[in-house]
């Protein structure tokens, strides 16, 4: 993705009021951040710990415009006893490392309190988890070819993800 300033970044949160875009912590490092190798930004709120945010740019075959949600994490979503999937990366972690977060619904619903709720990694950290080599068995396609599959999965995943939110 094309680099965002932290304007655009705070200005692209389509389902939160203006209070959380005027606070919102962005990501740490983010001048030295390779926007080239990623769909999405995402990340914890190193503050507001229960926070967490998406950004993108939308409008792919218009003008792309920067587009972003709030999500509050509602609760750990398991057992100590059960592995739980990340909803976006498909990647199987324990489950204190997968949480339930929600996401208000854009507008009119969300000023109702609807919610769309996902099970994400806890540290959002899906872009960096796909892009991990894979064990790969002798039968299995090449790495790259593994990791661009994982990749291209995620993105469609965040784009139904948005979609669903933003209704
Ligand atoms: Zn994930």
């Amino acid at each position: 993705m094309r680099a965002m300033t932290p304007a655009e970044i705070r200005g692209s949160i389509r389902n939160a009021d203006e209070r959380v875009r005027r606070t919102m912590l962005l990501p740490r490092g983010l001048a030295e951040l390779d926007w080239a190798g990623r769909d999405v930004l995402a990340w914890r709120d190193s503050r507001a710990r229960h926070r967490g945010y998406l950004v993108r740019w939308a409008g792919r075959n218009g003008t792309p415009r920067p587009e972003g949600l709030l999500l509050t994490i509602a609760r750990a979503p398991g057992r100590p006893d059960r592995a739980v999937m990340c909803t976006f990366c498909r990647f199987t972690a324990r489950f204190e490392e997968v949480a339930l977060f929600t996401a208000p619904r854009a507008g009119a619903a969300g000023l109702r309190g609807d919610t769309v709720g996902v099970l994400a990694c806890e540290d959002l950290g899906c872009h960096a988890r796909v892009r991990q080599p894979p064990l790969r068995g002798p039968l299995d396609p090449p790495v790259e070819e593994i990791v661009a599959a994982r990749a291209a999965g995620l993105a469609e995943r965040i784009d139904a993800f948005f979609a669903d939110v933003l209704g």
